[in-house]
C-alpha cells in the first residue's frame, strides 16, 4: 500500500520560459544573521554577474518561525489560524527586507515581495494552504528592470485576501511553484547540509550524500521524515518536471540532484536512505468505516499518513501538529477511539527496492538483531516503515543504515563507475 497521499497541484499561469533564470532558496541558516544574509546577497549579485536573472526565495531568520509560534502559546491555548498566519508570515518578510538592502552596494538592485505581492495565491486552509495559482506579473517586471527578485517564502493570499502560511518547511514549495511558472533554468535549495544524505547525518555521523535522488525516493523520505525538503515541494517538483540542486549555504560544492529516476540510481544502491520521525501519533479507531473517516479527517486536513485496517479496527498516523484537529474530528465521529504518542518511525527507502527481494527480510533481522520489535509496519513499492518505541528509534535508523552498507563509498551513487 502506498503510505503517501500525494495531491492535486496548483493552476502556474505559464508564461515562455524565462532562459538564463535561476531560483535561488535559502534556509533559515542561511539568513540566520546580518553577515548571513549579507553573504546570500553576494551569492545573488554573483548569479547576476554570470548573466543570470535571479529569483530568490527566503526563509525566516534561524529558528525565528518557532519563536514566533511559542510567542502565540503564551497569549493562547489554541491560537487563531488566521492570527497565526498573520504572524508567522513575518518572519520572511525581515528576511527579505534585510536582503534588499544588501545589493545596492555591490551596484545592483533588489527588491523584496511578499507572497501575496509575488502573485502566490492559496487556498483558504490557514497555517497549511496550498499554492492554488500563481500570478507573476510583478516579478517579470522586476526581472524586465534588471532586478534581483526577493519573494517572502511559506506565504500566500487567500482568495479572500487574507494571508496564509504553507506549513512547516513551506518556503521550499515557494521556491519549486516559482521555479515551475517562471520557466527557470535551475533551482537550488540552499541548506545547512551538503545536500541530502543516506541518513540525517545529524543522527548517522557516517551517513554519505547522494549524488542523485529520484522524485519517487525524496518523496519517500520527505514523507517519512527527511525534512531536508517539504514533502508538498517535491511533489510539485516532480508534477511540473523542476529538477531540484540542493546543496551547501556555506561551500560552492556540487550537492544533491533530485530528478526522474535514471538507471544508474537502480544499479548504484538498491537503498538510498534511512529516514525516521518521531513526531507522529498513532492512533486506534473502531465503530466506523474508512470511508466515513478518512472524509472527515481530510474535511479537518489532517495529514494522514500510515493507514491500516484490521478486522473493525482502522490505525492510523498523523503529524502531532494535527493532534487538536484530529481529537476535534473523532470526538465529534463519537467513536471510540485513542491514540499513542510513545512511537517513532524508521523507514527504509530505495527505488532499488522494487527489482531486488530480500529487503523486508533484512531490515526484520537488523532489527531483531538489535531486539526490536516493530509495533506496526507499512509498505510502499520502495519503502518499509515500521513503527518502535520512541527511544529505539535513532538505535534502529544506526543499525540499517550499517546494515544496508549505505557508510560505505558507492553508497553516494557516483557519477562514473
Ligand atoms: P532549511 O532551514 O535550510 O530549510 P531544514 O532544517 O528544513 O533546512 O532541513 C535541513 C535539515 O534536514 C538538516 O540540517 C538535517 O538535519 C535534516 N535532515 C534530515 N534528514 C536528512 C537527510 N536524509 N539528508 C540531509 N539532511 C537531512
Ligand atoms: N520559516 C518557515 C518554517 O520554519 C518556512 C521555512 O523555513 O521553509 O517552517
Ligand atoms: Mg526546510
Amino acid at each position: 500500500m502506498a503510505a503517501t497521499d500525494y495531491e492535486t497541484v496548483p493552476e502556474v499561469s505559464r508564461q515562455p520560459a524565462r532562459h538564463g533564470l535561476v531560483v535561488m532558496k535559502f534556509g533559515g541558516t542561511s539568513v540566520a544573521g546580518p553577515d548571513r544574509l549579507k553573504r546570500v546577497a553576494e551569492r545573488l549579485v554573483a548569479a547576476r554577474e554570470r548573466g543570470a536573472q535571479v529569483v530568490a526565495v527566503l526563509s525566516a531568520m534561524g529558528d525565528s518561525t518557532d519563536e514566533l509560534i511559542d510567542l502565540a502559546h503564551q497569549v493562547s491555548d489554541n491560537p487563531k489560524p488566521r492570527a497565526m498566519d498573520m504572524l508567522i508570515s513575518v518572519g520572511e518578510r525581515i528576511s527579505g527586507a534585510l536582503c534588499e538592502m544588501a545589493p545596492h552596494d555591490l551596484g545592483y538592485e533588489a527588491v523584496s515581495l511578499t507572497g501575496s505581492q509575488a502573485g502566490i495565491v492559496t487556498d483558504t486552509t490557514h497555517t497549511k494552504a496550498k499554492i492554488a495559482q500563481i500570478r507573476p506579473h510583478r516579478i517579470h517586471d522586476a526581472l524586465d528592470r534588471g532586478q534581483i527578485v526577493l519573494v517572502a517564502g511559506f506565504q500566500g493570499v487567500s482568495p479572500t485576501h487574507d494571508i496564509t502560511t504553507l506549513g512547516r518547511g513551506g518556503s521550499d514549495a515557494t521556491a519549486v511553484a516559482l521555479a515551475a511558472a517562471l520557466g527557470a533554468d535551475a533551482c537550488e535549495i540552499y541548506t545547512d547540509v551538503d545536500g541530502v544524505f543516506t541518513a540525517d547525518p545529524r543522527i548517522v555521523p557516517e551517513a554519505r550524500k547522494l549524488h542523485a535522488v529520484s522524485y519517487e525516493e525524496m518523496l519517500e523520505m520527505a514523507a517519512s521524515g527527511a525534512k531536508v525538503m517539504m514533502l508538498r515541494s517535491v511533489e510539485l517538483a516532480r508534477n511540473y518536471g523542476v529538477t531540484l540542486h540542493v546543496r551547501s549555504t556555506f561551500t560552492g560544492a556540487e550537492g544533491t540532484w533530485i530528478g526522474e529516476e535514471d538507471d544508474r540510481m537502480l544499479e548504484k544502491a538498491m537503498i538510498s536512505g534511512v529516514t525516521r520521525t518521531v513526531e507522529e501519533t498513532l492512533y486506534r479507531v473502531s465503530g466506523t468505516t474508512p470511508a466515513k473517516l478518512f472524509d472527515a479527517l481530510a474535511q479537518a486536513n489532517v495529514n494522514v499518513d500510515t493507514i491500516l485496517q484490521t478486522g473493525g479496527e482502522i490505525v492510523f498516523s498523523a503529524p502531532f501538529e494535527d493532534r487538536g484537529d484530529a481529537s476535534r474530528t473523532l470526538d465529534g465521529l463519537g467513536l471510540s477511539w485513542s491514540a499513542r504518542d510513545d512511537l517513532g518511525k524508521v523507514s527504509v527507502i530505495g527505488a532499488g527496492m522494487k527489482s531486488h527481494p530480500g529487503i523486508a527480510a533484512k531490515t526484520f533481522a537488523t532489527l531483531a538483531g538489535e531486539g526490536i520489535e516493530p509495533a506496526i509496519v507499512n509498505t510502499s513499492p520502495i519503502k518499509i516503515a515500521c513503527f518502535v518505541e520512541r527511544d529505539e528509534v535513532d538505535r534502529a535508523v544506526r543499525a540499517l543504515h550499517a546494515a544496508f552498507e549505505l557508510d560505505r563509498p558507492g553508497a553516494e551513487r557516483p557519477h562514473d563507475g
